[in-house]
């Protein structure tokens, strides 16, 4: 920015010290300036030259204004900005740490200094790790540890201490930033760690009360499964040993009947048997393996290898990412999906079991698609709960309405999600998505 300014020769001089916009002193210096002025000079102009010198003062006067008003704005545009700033990070949602290679705190907002009940100045260049509970201290120093020497975000959750000794279930999101800071060194950078800081203690109450009472359901599964199968056991070997003994001696309807009856008593074997299954898929994480997707899609296709022959069907299996996973729970979900694809299928099974490559930094998305039957997708929440089927008992297709549903449970307890894409006639597309850091 440049401020035009009147010299004693009549002409005009670049002002561009921005102390030099101050109105106090602006006024100083014209004073000085008049007063440089002999009278003399002044009644000694021509009218001509006095006509151009009060033009130039007037176009002076309102360049000044100018610049004034532009000055104003730039001071608005700055007040809404340090507003804006206030608003982002200091009030965010969650709290916001800089931390030091070796764990001191450089920065952080206000969220932070409320969750811990601290003062902010009193955060700065303490140990993160003061805030802390001691058993939870190594979970955040080997992760701290892997997201400077990997350089990639990672998020994990352990119990926090405030200063006023109560503590808090936490979520902390890390990524290590190599931008400058208030501390640098000889190269100007220094690595530090971004850090945010989430309350997530309701949440994770509420995870274990469910837990607990999904162990209940285990438990009552287990015991009612096998209450439940002894008495099934005898209606279909009795079932069976009257129609061995006495099938010549019964007449059509009573073969009916029979039959019916052990329908039904099969039927209510499967049932049962699906939901153990459910009931079973486990709350306990601590076993999880990092392997490669392939191992459990490959593994359940083996056990779907006649099927599939008999259907005449072709799978595809493309390039799949590593995750952390219960194995055998993973196996199960494909198992569900691909022997699905085969059930509800056309002509010509063919499906396709592959990963979608996308920028999503938090999940791996896994396609199984087919070209069967379809469904309409307005039943797409429903397919996903227990028992829930569209087809009727009469249907050639049958099933428990279970398969999704233990998908469902699976996918959701390894931090992940499932959904479908569908229409009828046009084939299905399951997507999968699982975490890339569990
Ligand atoms: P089930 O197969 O025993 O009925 P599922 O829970 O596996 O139970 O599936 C629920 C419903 O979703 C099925 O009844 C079916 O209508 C629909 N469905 C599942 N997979 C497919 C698929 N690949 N193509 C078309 N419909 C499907």
């Amino acid at each position: 920015m440049t401020v035009r300014s009147y010299n004693q020769k009549g002409s005009t001089f670049p002002i561009d010290q921005p102390s030099q916009l101050d109105p106090d002193k602006l006024h100083q210096r014209a004073e000085d300036e008049l007063k440089s002025k002999k009278l003399e000079d002044m009644e000694a102009l021509s009218p001509e030259e006095t006509r151009r010198m009060l033009h130039e003062l007037q176009v002076h006067q309102i360049e000044l204004e100018m610049q004034n008003e532009e000055l104003r704005r730039a001071q608005m545009d700055l007040d809404a900005a340090k507003a804006r700033y206030f608003d982002l990070y200091d009030l965010a949602p969650v709290g916001y740490c800089t931390i030091s290679e070796n764990g001191l705190i450089l920065e952080a907002n206000l969220t932070a200094a409320n969750l811990l009940s601290v003062t902010r100045s009193d955060l700065v260049k303490q140990p993160f790790s003061r805030f802390i509970i001691k058993e939870d201290e190594d979970i955040h120093y080997l992760n701290f540890k892997r997201v400077l020497s990997a350089q990639k975000p990672l998020s994990y959750e352990l119990r926090m201490r405030r200063n006023n000794e109560s503590t808090f279930w936490a979520r902390l999101e890390l990524a290590a930033s190599f931008g400058s800071s208030e501390i640098l060194d000889q190269e100007g950078i220094i690595p530090s760690i971004r850090l945010t800081i989430s309350d997530i203690t309701d949440s994770k109450l509420a995870q274990e009360a469910l837990k607990r009472s999904n162990l209940a359901l285990e438990d009552f599964a287990h015991v009612a499964s096998h209450d439940l199968q002894e008495p099934l056991r005898k209606i279909i070997t009795y079932g069976e040993r009257l129609i061995a003994t006495r099938n010549s001696s019964l007449d059509g309807q009573e073969r009916d009947y029979l039959a019916r009856m052990q329908d039904a008593a099969n039927r209510m074997r499967s049932l049962i048997a699906d939901l153990v299954k459910y009931a079973r898929v486990t709350y306990d994480h601590t076993g999880l393996k990092t392997l490669n997707l392939k191992k459990p899609v490959e593994d359940a296709v083996k056990d779907l290898m006649v099927l599939l022959e008999e259907s005449g069907g072709i799978i595809e299996i493309g390039n799949l990412p590593d995750v952390k996973m219960n194995e055998t729970e993973m196996r199960q979900v494909f198992q569900n999906l691909i022997s699905n694809s085969l059930k509800y299928r056309g002509d010509q099974p063919m499906i396709k079991i592959y990963q979608i490559l996308s920028t999503d930094e938090k999940f791996h998305e896994i396609h199984v698609a087919d070209n069967g039957i379809g469904f309409d997708e307005i039943y797409l929440d429903k397919i996903f709960k227990p028992f829930q089927r569209l087809h009727g008992k009469s249907s050639p297709y049958k099933g428990t309405g279970m398969g999704l549903a233990i998908c469902h449970k699976i996918v959701e307890l390894h931090g992940g999600s499932i959904t479908a894409r569908s229409k009828p006639g046009e084939g299905s597309t399951f997507i999968v998505r699982l975490p890339k850091y569990f």
